[in-house]
């Protein structure tokens, strides 16, 4: 579910979309067009009933972000670290890059994004009614009711005390305020998780083969086969932040990593540091000594060999907002899920403005190898 289209940043928060989003637009637009509305509201030009398919089929995207905006919002409030949202095929995903200890915090944040949606299918409903006259509601009438519908289902099913909806991920945050024990509550939500995403793979078969309704059951079988791996992927997590639950990104990390000023050129780079060590990621710093990012093997084997001699490092390194930083205090859990990009997972340790370290994604495998090793032992 990467992000293909960014549509920037709404309250602070970044938001962007992968292209499976327009499949599920268009689809809601046509089924809209050509059934649902005709049958609701009758007797209107087909050019009105795709107008409001289209409306529709935005305003429930916008929908859908105001969902996600809630839990990022709110989560962000409760000083979790918020990377951003991605709507994609099966809804939105908000990207938390640091995690909480407080199962409250969880729950809060969590909750308040079926919430969101449940108080906006009612609104959509109510005005729905208002603007409802008569016997047969108008189109307007009709397209508004589906929308409160469409919502009220989304809160509702994502309330299912399943792994990885909300409702699972609520239950969790209970069973761990209440019994103090995190990766039991995470084992038990994840379990449930998978018997649901079970029976909605089995209810996407039965309704493909008896019913023959291709779009909804084929939809069911995937949608169960996502929150299977998710569900599992879940546990997984819940385990590997137990065996690193203590350790610091103090411990983990290679300290004082050699800086490369970033005024040199990819020749002096490559024969000054890349040969004459044996690292293959560097810190930069500018003129004035202040870190300015990182530069990466990728990076100098970009520039092509006869522009190594005039182009300026500086000019090709990761920019130091790219690069995910963290405190040596910080848990190294806080680091689990570093997103790739240009930084290609590494993490820059810094102190009161002060890089005093770096931590690579091998790194951070080979420290979980060893905790799940002396874990299982
Ligand atoms: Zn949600």
């Amino acid at each position: 579910m990467n992000e293909n289209v960014s549509l920037g940043r709404i309250a602070g928060i970044h938001v962007g979309f992968n292209w499976s989003l327009l499949v599920v637009a268009a689809l809601i637009a046509w089924s809209l067009a050509t059934s649902l509305l005709p049958s609701a509201a009758p007797g209107q030009p087909s050019g009105a009933y795709w107008a409001a398919g289209v409306i529709s089929a935005i305003v429930f995207l916008a929908s859908l972000l105001a969902h996600e905006l809630a839990h990022s919002i709110v989560a962000m409030r409760r000083g979790v670290k918020v990377e951003g949202i991605t709507l994609w095929l099966f809804g939105g995903v908000s990207r938390f890059s640091s995690d909480t200890n407080s199962p409250g915090t969880q729950a809060l944040f969590t909750f308040v994004g079926p919430l969101t949606s449940l108080v906006l299918g009612a609104v959509f409903y109510v005005i729905s009614i208002s603007a409802s006259g008569g016997v047969h509601p108008g189109l307007a009438a009709a397209t508004l009711s589906w929308l409160g519908y469409i919502n009220i289902s989304l809160g509702v099913f994502n309330l299912v005390p399943a792994f990885p909806l909300d409702g699972g991920r609520l239950l969790q945050s209970l069973i761990w305020l209440r019994t103090g024990d995190r990766l039991r509550a995470t084992r038990i939500a994840a379990r449930i998780g998978m018997g649901f995403a079970y029976l909605l793979i089995a209810y996407g078969l039965a309704t493909f083969v008896f019913a023959g309704s291709l779009i909804g059951g084929v939809w069911s079988v995937f949608l169960g086969w996502f929150l299977l791996s998710a569900a599992r992927s879940e546990e997984a997590g819940g385990l590997i932040r137990q065996a690193l639950s203590g350790i610091s990104v103090r411990d983990v990390m290679t300290s004082n990593p050699v800086q490369a000023p970033d005024n040199i050129s990819v020749d002096d780079a490559l024969h000054g540091y890349v040969l004459a060590s044996r690292h293959s990621t560097f810190p930069t710093h500018d003129a004035g000594g202040r870190l300015s990012g990182l530069l990466t093997l990728a990076a100098l084997k970009n520039v092509a060999p006869e522009a190594r001699a005039t182009t300026l490092i500086k000019d090709i390194t990761c920019p130091l907002e790219s690069v995910s930083t963290a405190n040596p205090a910080d848990p190294v859990t806080n680091l689990l899920g570093v997103a790739e990009g240009c930084s290609e997972g590494r993490t820059l340790i810094v102190d009161n403005g002060r890089l005093v370290g770096i931590i690579s994604p091998s790194d951070i495998s080979r420290l979980l190898q060893r905790s799940l090793h002396s874990n299982a032992v």
